[in-house]
């Protein structure tokens, strides 16, 4: 991320009749995909990545004109990413947990008369009570 961000800012302070700048200009303003479309390209990335880092694109280039302050943006940005991205993994791993202890804990359960066995549908504790049954 904090290269393609580097690579960025390097682009966007080239002047504006060089083609990499022309082509991921083009790119960043018309460039919109099909859903399902073809695969992420390192320029798609590059569109995706700032937003990830919290650089909206109106302020891209104003924020890319000053290395020195680029830099800094993209550390910050990147470290904002990373942390958003720890975040979301902690709480799919929570909600993960919470899904597997919910079953015994809530909904109506249906109990095996036989071994105690807790199903979670009646379907579910039908097909069960046959394993008894052989
Ligand atoms: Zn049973």
């Amino acid at each position: 991320m904090h290269h393609q961000l580097g690579w960025l800012g390097h682009i966007i302070r080239m002047p504006a009749n060089r083609l990499p700048r022309k082509i991921l200009y083009g790119q960043l303003h018309l460039g919109q995909r099909s859903a399902g479309g073809p695969k992420k390209r390192l320029k798609d990335k590059l569109k995706i990545t700032p937003k990830k880092c919290g650089i909206k694109p109106p302020s891209l280039e104003d924020a890319a004109a000053d290395r020195p302050s680029w830099r800094g943006l993209s550390q910050k940005g990147v470290q904002l990413a990373e942390e958003e991205r720890r975040k979301q993994c902690l709480a799919k791993s929570q909600r993960r947990k919470l899904a597997q202890s919910a079953p015994a804990t809530s909904g109506p359960a249906y109990t095996c008369p036989d071994c105690g066995r807790r199903c979670k549908s009646r379907i579910g504790l039908y097909s069960h009570q046959r394993t008894h049954k052989q």
